[in-house]
């Protein structure tokens, strides 16, 4: 990511683009969304990413989307973005419950994709938030250490 100019234009263009995604999600009645999940977050977006929110907060036993949850999410370069997750889709794929008990749970987070498939197959109810926060941290010092062109992600 470049300079200050960037990010504030990266972030407009999150911003806009999250509200178009919202905007047809709502025209086809698609209430449910999920904050996609990557690999060593920081924390403001650990918090949030792999839960279900509901947009219009009508859908029983899933939280309210606020503003803390919709892209961009940190200030720093948020590369997430809000998935459709119909309750239909989640029900017939058996992770409705998890993913609920999930959501509504502050103190519970997902660190990659490897946490996320455990915790919608029920393997796992997710990570203690300081695990998390210290997992993702150890995964983002390793990469900045990575020589330069290594790996672009
Ligand atoms: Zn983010």
């Amino acid at each position: 990511m470049g300079g200050l100019k960037d990010i504030a234009e990266h972030n407009l263009q999150r911003r806009e683009s999250s509200e178009r995604m919202l905007a047809q999600y709502r025209a086809f009645n698609i209430d449910l969304v999920q904050v996609d999940v990557h690999s060593g977050p920081c924390p403001k977006c650990l918090r949030v990413q792999g839960k279900v929110f509901s947009i219009s907060g009508n859908t029983p036993g899933f939280p309210l989307l606020t503003e803390d949850a919709i892209p961009p999410i940190c200030a720093e370069g948020c590369r997430h973005v809000l998935l459709a997750a119909p309750l239909m889709f989640l029900e017939a794929r058996g992770q409705a419950a998890y993913l609920r008990a999930f959501s509504c749970n502050d103190g519970l987070v997902v660190t990659d994709i490897y946490d996320y498939t455990d915790l919608r197959t029920g393997r796992s109810p997710g990570r203690g938030l300081a695990e998390g926060e210290r997992i993702a941290e150890e995964y983002r010092a390793s990469r900045q250490r990575r020589p330069r062109g290594a790996a672009r992600r």
